[in-house]
This record gives structure tokens, C-alpha cells and sequence, in this order.
């Protein structure tokens, strides 16, 4: 994958099936032309009729999760063949939220990986440290190990269809956006990553994407900076005039 511009929403555990496709159809009636890659985050209901509403629109769909196990004996869980049968193109892994609450280690993260990824599924891989790391002045090393965790074991053309997600923990949904200084020296530190492990190309090709309270009256700064190719929208993203306004600013 080519480094692409791009504005991802995660809608995280809201909206209800009709609500979910009120919303789609709004961004699909809006969102015709953008000068950025657009995806949607949904709920697991929603995913195939959200994916087949959005069928000629720019507008792709992205599971928020998937299954670090690949079919069987998992009562409750997606699967990545699951999901990619919905007609969702893209999976995010690693969220915090699943992180901190569901307690998924590098481990269990790089299994989920190579399932989205062996399945067709491109992946938006989120990292980011918490509020007490970043006061350590940590923040480098603990991105840096969940990348090594659960990423850089990939191979150069698998990481082809890696989207880095750059979310300090601290930020999201709490309305403190990290400064774009702060998010473009994270940015820029991660592409020296990407750098050293798939080369000077590869890094230049990678989507680094900012998430982390970040709308429609901060984007456009934050999208300034030379290493924030995006960001992935939690809050802004359940409301379609926010979301397009952020579209509109990448
Ligand atoms: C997120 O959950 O990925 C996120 C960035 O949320 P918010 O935009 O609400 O901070």
C-alpha cells in the first residue's frame, strides 16, 4: 500500500443497527469525492449491510476487532475470514480500549494481525502510551515495544498492509489532543522505526494516522504536520457533519 492520505472513524460500542445505517447513508450521500481513503469503524452487526450500502462509494468498512483463534469452539467471537466475508476491507487491532479492558497483550495482538492480514484484511494498527508514561518521558520506548510485539515480525510485503495508528491513551476521549509538536515528533519517530525494520520506502510509503480527540476544529492543524497523514476518529466520527468537516480538512 502506497502512503496514503486518510480519515478512519471508530465508532466504537455505539449506534444501533437502524442508527448505524442512517449514519452510513448520510456519509455516503456527502461523501462522494474525497481527496482522502475514508473508512468507517463499525460494530460487528453492522459491518455487511453497512458494506453492501456503501458498495460504489468511496467509503470503506472496518471492523473494529477480530478473533486471535480462527474458526471453532469460540462462543461470541469474529472471526477475520468472518469478517472479511462481511465486505469490510480493513480491521483495527489494537485499540487501547481492548488493550486496558479485554487485556490484549503483543501475543494475543500479533495472532489477530496475521489472521486480519491471511485473510485479506487490511489492518489499522493502533499504539500509544498512557497519561503516566508520557510524564516519564516513556512514550518513545512503549510504542516502540508494542511495535516489536505484535508488527515487526511481519514480513516487508505483509507490512504493505499496515496502517499505524499513533493514540496516546491520554487523549482519547478525554478532549486533551495531543500539541501537533507532540504528535508530529511521535510520528516522525515512528517512520525512523518503520525506517530501520523495512527501509527507507517502506517508511516513506506507511500511513501514520493521529487519534486521540481530535475533530473538526483541530484536525486541520494536526493534518499540517509532514508525518500525520490522518487520523482515526473515535467521538467526532458518530456525528456525519463532524466527520465530513474532519474528511474535509485532510
Ligand atoms: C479512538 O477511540 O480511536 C479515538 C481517537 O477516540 P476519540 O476521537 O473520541 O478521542
Amino acid at each position: 500500500m502506497a502512503r496514503i492520505k486518510m480519515v478512519a472513524g471508530n465508532w466504537k460500542m455505539n449506534k444501533t443497527l437502524q442508527e448505524g445505517v442512517a449514519l452510513a447513508a448520510q456519509l455516503k450521500e456527502d461523501v462522494k469525492n474525497p481527496k482522502c481513503a475514508v473508512v468507517i469503524g463499525t460494530p460487528f452487526i453492522h459491518l455487511a449491510t453497512v458494506a453492501e450500502m456503501l458498495k460504489g462509494s468511496p467509503i470503506k468498512v472496518a471492523a473494529e476487532n477480530c478473533a486471535d483463534k480462527e474458526k471453532g469452539a469460540f462462543t461470541g467471537e469474529v472471526s477475520a475470514e468472518m469478517v472479511k466475508s462481511t465486505g469490510a476491507e480493513y480491521c483495527i487491532l489494537g485499540h487501547s480500549e481492548r488493550r486496558a479492558y479485554y487485556h490484549e497483550d503483543y501475543e494475543i495482538l500479533k495472532n489477530k494481525v496475521e489472521l486480519a492480514l491471511a485473510n485479506g484484511l487490511k489492518v489499522i494498527f493502533c499504539i500509544g502510551e498512557v497519561k503516566e508514561e508520557r510524564e516519564a518521558g516513556k512514550q518513545n520506548e512503549v510504542v516502540k515495544a508494542q511495535l516489536e510485539g505484535s508488527v515487526f515480525h511481519l514480513s516487508a510485503e505483509a507490512w504493505k498492509n499496515i496502517v499505524l495508528a499513533y493514540e496516546p491513551v491520554w487523549a482519547i476521549g478525554t478532549g486533551l489532543t495531543a500539541t501537533p509538536a507532540q504528535a508530529q515528533d511521535m510520528h516522525a519517530y515512528l517512520r525512523g522505526l518503520v525506517a530501520k525494520q523495512y527501509g527507507a520506502q517502506a517508511a516513506e510509503d506507511t500511513t501514520i494516522l493521529y487519534g486521540g480527540s481530535c475533530n473538526e476544529k483541530n484536525a486541520a492543524e494536526l493534518f499540517a504536520c509532514p508525518d500525520i497523514d490522518g487520523g482515526l476518529i473515535g467521538g467526532a466520527a458518530l456525528v456525519a457533519e463532524k466527520f465530513e468537516a474532519i474528511i474535509a480538512a485532510r
